[in-house]
């Protein structure tokens, strides 16, 4: 059976990305539409076989209640809207699938899961690289011993931010809607893959930021962050996150035997592993397969088998904790325990 989506917010990702997904998922179907602007709404509609019927704006938003064709409803919205549209769907009686980062504090984190919990329903974090093959393999390869005993990661993730040119990007800028700058909009990979290469949870923070005040794109959020996560094991993350430096979005595990390499590693397609030992280096092929349809599905899957998402809400809110460990650490110089 498939379950009906219902998605909210009709930016950029959600119809680039997502929305063409479903093309390819066994148990997840749009059947909603949730949007400002009723002309796009309409011709997406139109487009996705989605009745105009189920078309909602975010004023009649609550009465999705009485739909039953919506299962799930999915937000694609900027961060700190994150935490409404979720206490509004859980009232309305639907499953969420929120879009990284989760929310813009503790705070909101906790009410979207304590209203899921209340209403009885699923709360998932979108974190996609959590379900795509490279990453999955990397995760594999670790958990067996490949790369001997852990020691080091490094992560970067980084883009130039164009608020001005892209429509997508104002709102990136914006501290009211954003929550913060590159770290919760691509820092949050860094941070999510050291914690789901290591299976492991930091101890301690520090970080180092840098963002010219002078550049109206830094006035209000962060341009470039450094951070370093100590985890039990004695592994040391090294993670860096910029909106001014060309696109890089990959990392490097270095174990006593090996280091994995995957460069990009967290890309919508095109991922590129090497393995490293003292023999030489070795490309992996793997087939690449479509990571948003496999999060779309899991979610189905966890509403119709009644599990628990492999990204439940605590995994969200465990991130925007370090994020603002990570804030602090970089505001007073001063490493910070967790
Ligand atoms: P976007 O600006 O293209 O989309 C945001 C949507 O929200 C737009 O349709 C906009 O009209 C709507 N919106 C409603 N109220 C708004 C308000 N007050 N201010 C601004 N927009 C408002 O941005 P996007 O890049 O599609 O990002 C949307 C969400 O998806 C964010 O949470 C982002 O972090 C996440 N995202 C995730 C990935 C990923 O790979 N998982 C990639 C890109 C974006």
């Amino acid at each position: 059976r498939k379950l009906g989506f219902a998605i909210v917010g009709l930016g950029k990702f959600a119809t680039q990305q997502m929305m063409p997904a479903f093309k390819d998922c066994k148990h997840a179907n749009i059947t909603a539409l949730v949007s400002g602007s009723p002309d796009k709404a309409k011709k997406l509609a139109a487009e996705y076989g989605v009745d105009p019927k189920n078309i909602y704006n975010y004023q009649n938003f609550d009465s999705i209640k009485d739909n039953p064709a919506v299962d799930v409803v999915y937000i694609v919205l900027p961060p700190s809207m994150h935490m409404e549209y979720t206490l509004r769907a859980a009232k309305a009686g639907k499953h969420v699938l929120t879009e990284k980062p989760m929310a813009t504090s503790v705070e909101d984190c906790q009410k979207m899961i304590d209203a899921c919990n209340k209403a009885g329903k699923k709360l998932m974090v979108a974190y996609r690289a959590q379900f795509e093959p490279f990453n999955l393999d990397a995760i594999s390869r670790i958990k067996k011993g490949e790369l001997g005993k852990l020691r080091q990661i490094t992560a970067d993730h980084g883009r130039i931010v164009k608020p001005t040119e892209e429509p997508a990007e104002a709102w990136r800028v914006v501290k009211k809607l954003a929550g913060g700058g590159s770290l919760m909009d691509i820092g949050v990979y860094s941070l999510n893959a050291a914690r789901y290469l290591t299976g492991e949870e930091p101890t301690e923070v520090t970080a180092q930021e840098f963002s010219d005040k002078s550049d109206p794109r830094f006035k209000e959020v962060e341009d470039t962050i450094h951070f370093t996560l100590r985890f039990p094991s004695g592994v040391l993350a090294s993670c860096t996150s910029s909106y001014s430096i060309q696109e890089v979005k990959r990392y490097r595990v270095f174990g006593d035997k090996a280091f994995l390499d995957l460069d990009p590693a967290t890309d919508y397609y095109e991922h590129n592993m090497t393995i490293g030992t003292k023999e030489g280096d070795m490309k992996v092929s793997l087939k690449e397969g479509n990571q948003f349809a496999a999060e779309l599905d899991h979610m189905a899957e966890c509403v119709l088998e009644n599990k628990t998402p492999k990204t439940p809400g605590e995994e969200g809110l465990k991130d925007i904790r370090i994020i603002m460990a990570i804030y602090e650490a970089a505001r007073t110089g001063k490493k910070v325990k967790l």
